[in-house]
């Protein structure tokens, strides 16, 4: 067996696009940041092309709190991930600034576990040694 095939395979790295740029820009300086349109002044989600109320393609990036509600939850028992071990722990979160957005986090310290629908949350992003970002729950208000 030859030591690459004992050790786990890399994660894989975000390509940002034109429209996830901002994105992952933020990312990096560990702050959430979606783009705003600046004809109507909706919130676009990371993957929009366009504005997703008025179809503008004057989007703007800006800075958002991380904070949202807890939406859903779920925990993964099988191989999540390359270069992760189970389970884990996946959260759907509508931010306050746009319930109708909801982003998809990781819970690794495990804060929503009791957590019903509705509980607030605080996003942020967690910086493996990989030089990857994700997001994560930092926090869950009334949560162990
Ligand atoms: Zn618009």
């Amino acid at each position: 067996m030859t030591q690459s095939m004992t050790q786990a395979p890399a994660r894989p790295q975000p390509v940002p696009t034109a429209e996830t740029r901002p994105f992952w820009a933020g990312a990096a300086e560990g702050a959430l940041v979606l783009r705003r349109c600046g004809a109507c002044g909706r919130l676009a989600p990371p993957l929009a092309p366009r504005c997703p109320e008025c179809l503008g393609d004057s989007l703007q990036p800006e800075t958002l709190s991380g904070r949202a509600t807890l939406k859903g939850r779920t925990r993964l028992h099988l191989q999540p991930l390359p270069g992760r071990s189970g389970p884990l722990v996946i959260v759907e979160a509508a931010l306050v600034e746009d319930p109708r957005i909801v982003l998809v986090a990781l819970d690794e310290s495990g804060c929503t576990a009791e957590a019903p629908p509705g509980t607030p949350l605080r996003l942020g992003f967690a910086a493996p040694d990989d030089g990857t970002r994700f997001l994560i729950v930092l926090s869950a208000e009334g949560q162990p």
